[in-house]
């Protein structure tokens, strides 16, 4: 079975998204806990929490989803932001973990330094935090930086997966395209595939069309097809049975839920040939 869900809006509390995932018939959920552009943190509630859980189970809702929030900036080189994500991800991981399977999280490197440092620096970071967490965190490739080298995200996952919480990356496919794979032909997508090498680790994709140009370095995301990788693109990636079987999280622009409607609908089409 496909697992598909949408990038959903828990505006108004968790139970928002299970009505968003009511109407769209989806199977996975990714959302954020608190909104994404503040560094204040709710904790959840009790029966918010018992209450998802029992949805969750009832409507077979698998993966679920937390994105970390934007601020959250292990490698910044400004140490009181190191501090404030510090703080910041571990409310976020304690509350994430009551409901949900995967924590997706971006690492933007420190660019005055070189990779090895940046290494050395996320493994302080992670040092600090509680990782016994029943949940996975999942690295995410990025359009431009460091992680937009898919070999340089498996780098960090390597070095951090000695810390029990790490699960694998999540393959965002406009992020790799505007990295410089080119995942609408064979040679980019063998491309993609080396790099990572071990294709298990890649626990979800993120399926989204580019608006911007392949190796554009600049992440603007499509309506699935209308995009620089456009149907085909995608059809020639998922023709690699590789990718079958990963669970699918849609982050397409939307100004309703019924955008979300039709890139589910082309997803499938995509990904049922
Ligand atoms: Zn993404
Ligand atoms: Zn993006």
């Amino acid at each position: 079975m496909i697992r598909i869900g949408v990038h959903n809006s828990a505006n108004g509390g968790i139970i928002n998204v299970i009505k968003e995932i009511e109407f769209l018939k989806t199977n996975s959920t990714q959302f954020f806990i608190h909104s994404p552009r503040s560094w204040d943190i709710k904790d959840l509630e009790n029966k918010e929490v018992n209450l998802f859980l029992k949805l969750k189970q009832k409507l077979d809702i698998n993966p679920v989803v937390i994105h970390s929030s934007y601020l959250i900036s292990p490698l910044s080189e400004n140490p009181q932001t190191v501090e404030k994500s510090l703080n910041l991800i571990k409310k976020e991981l304690e509350n994430s973990s009551k409901i949900a399977d995967y924590y997706v999280l971006h690492i933007r490197e420190n660019r005055k330094k070189d990779i090895k440092e940046n290494l050395k620096e996320i493994n302080k970071f992670f040092e600090k935090i509680n990782t016994d967490y029943k949940i996975e965190i999942l690295v995410e490739n990025s359009a431009s930086g460091l992680t937009s080298d898919l070999k340089n995200l498996i780098s960090f996952y390597k070095e951090l997966k000695k810390f029990r919480i790490f699960g694998g990356i999540c393959l965002d496919t406009a992020h790799a395209f505007e990295g410089g794979y080119d995942i609408k032909t064979d040679k980019g997508v063998k491309s993609l595939i080396q790099d990572i090498k071990d294709l298990k680790l890649i626990k979800l994709i993120h399926l989204n069309d580019s608006k911007t140009k392949l190796a554009s370095k600049t992440d603007r995301h499509e309506h699935l097809g209308k995009g620089q990788i456009g149907k085909e693109g995608f059809k020639n990636f998922f023709s690699f049975k590789e990718f079958k079987n990963i669970p699918l999280i849609l982050e397409t622009p939307k100004k309703s839920l019924n955008d979300d409607l039709k890139n589910i609908q082309t997803a499938i089409s995509i990904i049922e040939v």
